[in-house]
C-alpha cells in the first residue's frame, strides 16, 4: 500500500477568508444574513468565485447561481466535488455552510498548487441555498444540481415581500425558464465539511465526526378548531378553547419524542391562534410540528403517535381536529465507500472520527440523490449554531479542512 500524503494547506489563508466571508452579510448588531440573491449573497459569491479564479479553476456560476471552480484532469471522467452552502439564516454564524465552502477551495487549491494536476477531475461549489431563510423553499441549490426542482417552483415561490422568485432570479441576472440546467449528472463523488451544530462532539472532546446518516424529517399542520366565545360572558365549563387544546397537544408531542428517547425529536415551532382578540375565547388554534429521526421506522412511528394523542386530546375536549403533511423526507444514508475514505484521511492525523447521526439537514442529502456522498464534521463550540456566536476552535477548522484536502487527494490523484 502506498503512503498516503497528509496534504498541507495555506492555514493563515483558510482563516483570513472566512473572517472575509463573514462580513459578506454581517449585521449591524452581530450575527449574519446572507439570503438567496441579496446583494449581500451576491458580493459573496463574488468573492468566492475570486478565489476560484486565484487558485488557477475554471469558475463560473450555473443557472441557479452556484458557483462552481474546475480543475481538469488528466484521465477525465466523472468529477469529484466538494462544497457547501454560502446562504446563511438570518443572524448566522460565520461557520455554517461557510467552513464547507471557504474550506473546498481551500482544499482544491492546495491540492492543485501542491501536486498539479489530478486525474480525476476536481470541483468545489458554493452552493447558492440551502437554509429556505428567504423564500418557502429550501435546497434550492442542491435540488438545482440534483434536478429536482419542480416545474413553476420559481414562479410559485415568494419572500416575505411578496417577490418571486423567479423576479429574483432575474434581479441577479439569472434565467427562471433556465433552471433545469443547473442539474448535473457527471458527478461521481461529492464531500462536504461541515460544523456539526450540535454539542456532541464538543462534549466528548472529539475532533471529527463522520455522518453515516442524515435524519429523516416529517413537518405536520395541525389545526384544532373550536368555538369562538366571549371571553366574559363563557363559563369556563362551557368553553371549547382551541388554545388550551393546542396547548396540551404541543406537551404530549414533546413527551412523545421524550419517551422514544434519543435521537427522536419533535418541535412546535409556530403557533396562532384565530380571532387573536384579547377578549374573545380562541376558536381555532394553528400549529407546526417538525419531527425527526435517522431511523423511518421510528420517523413514522413518532409522528403515528403524536397524531394519536392529539386525536385523544381533541376528543377529550370536544375539539375538531385535522393533521396535515406538509413534508415528509426519509432518512438519507451517506456512501460508506466515501465515509471510508474520510475515516483513513482522519487517522493519517491521528484522529479516530465518531461515527454520527445528522438531527440537522445538508445539502448532501439532496446530493446523495445524484452521487455518492460523504460527510465530514467538525465541533461546534457549545453546539452553538444558526446564531452569532457560532464558533468551531481554529485548528478543527484546519484539521477539518487537512482531512477534506487528504480524502480528496486519495479520491482524484490516485491511478
Ligand atoms: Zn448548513
Amino acid at each position: 500500500m502506498k503512503t498516503r500524503e497528509l496534504v498541507e494547506i495555506d492555514e493563515r489563508r483558510l482563516l483570513r477568508r472566512l473572517d472575509e466571508l463573514a462580513q459578506r452579510g454581517a449585521m449591524p448588531g452581530g450575527g449574519i444574513y446572507r439570503a438567496l440573491y441579496t446583494p449581500a449573497w451576491t458580493s459573496a459569491t463574488e468573492l468566492v468565485q475570486g478565489w476560484m479564479k486565484d487558485a488557477g479553476l475554471l469558475a463560473r456560476r450555473d443557472a441557479v447561481g452556484n458557483v462552481w471552480g474546475r480543475m481538469e484532469a488528466s484521465r477525465g471522467g466523472r468529477v469529484i466535488a466538494t462544497g457547501s452552502h454560502i446562504d446563511t439564516v438570518r443572524g448566522g454564524g460565520a461557520l455554517d455552510g461557510a467552513l464547507g465552502v471557504v474550506a473546498g477551495v481551500e482544499a482544491v487549491a492546495s491540492l492543485v498548487q501542491n501536486y498539479g494536476r489530478p486525474t480525476r477531475i476536481l470541483e468545489c461549489v458554493a452552493i447558492c441555498e440551502e437554509e429556505g431563510s428567504r423564500f418557502d423553499t429550501n435546497f434550492w441549490g442542491a435540488r438545482g444540481i440534483a434536478d429536482r426542482i419542480e416545474p413553476n417552483e420559481a414562479t410559485r415561490s415568494r419572500d416575505a415581500d411578496g417577490v418571486t422568485l423567479a423576479d429574483a432570479m432575474r434581479g441577479v441576472g439569472l434565467d427562471p425558464e433556465k433552471v433545469s440546467q443547473a442539474a448535473r449528472r457527471d458527478i461521481d463523488i461529492f464531500v462536504e465539511l461541515h460544523i456539526e451544530q450540535g454539542p456532541i462532539l464538543d462534549e466528548a472532546e472529539e475532533r471529527l465526526g463522520i455522518v453515516k446518516v442524515i435524519a429523516g424529517t416529517a413537518h405536520l399542520e395541525v389545526v384544532v378548531r373550536g368555538e369562538a366565545d366571549h371571553a366574559g360572558a363563557t363559563a369556563m365549563d362551557r368553553r371549547r378553547d382551541a388554545l388550551l387544546g393546542a396547548s396540551e397537544m404541543t406537551l404530549a408531542i414533546a413527551k412523545a419524542a421524550t419517551d422514544m428517547g434519543a435521537p427522536a425529536v419533535a418541535t412546535v415551532g409556530t403557533i396562532s391562534v384565530e380571532p387573536a382578540q384579547v377578549n374573545v375565547v380562541p376558536g381555532l388554534a394553528r400549529f407546526t410540528v417538525d419531527v425527526r429521526h435517522s431511523d423511518d421506522r421510528l420517523r413514522r412511528e413518532l409522528v403515528a403517535e403524536i397524531e394519536r394523542a392529539c386525536k385523544v386530546i381533541a376528543l377529550e375536549r370536544e375539539l375538531r381536529l385535522s393533521v396535515h403533511t406538509l413534508r415528509d423526507r426519509p432518512p438519507v444514508a451517506l456512501n460508506e465507500r466515501v465515509s471510508d475514505v474520510l475515516r483513513r484521511a482522519a487517522r493519517c492525523f491521528g484522529a479516530e472520527p465518531r461515527d454520527m447521526t445528522s438531527g440537522a439537514g445538508h445539502d448532501s442529502q439532496i446530493l446523495a440523490t445524484a452521487a455518492s456522498v460523504g460527510m465530514l464534521f467538525v465541533p461546534s463550540i457549545g453546539g452553538r449554531s444558526h446564531r452569532g456566536d457560532e464558533a468551531t476552535a481554529a485548528e478543527d477548522v484546519v484539521l477539518g479542512t487537512r482531512v477534506l484536502a487528504t480524502a480528496l487527494h486519495e479520491l482524484a490523484y490516485g491511478t
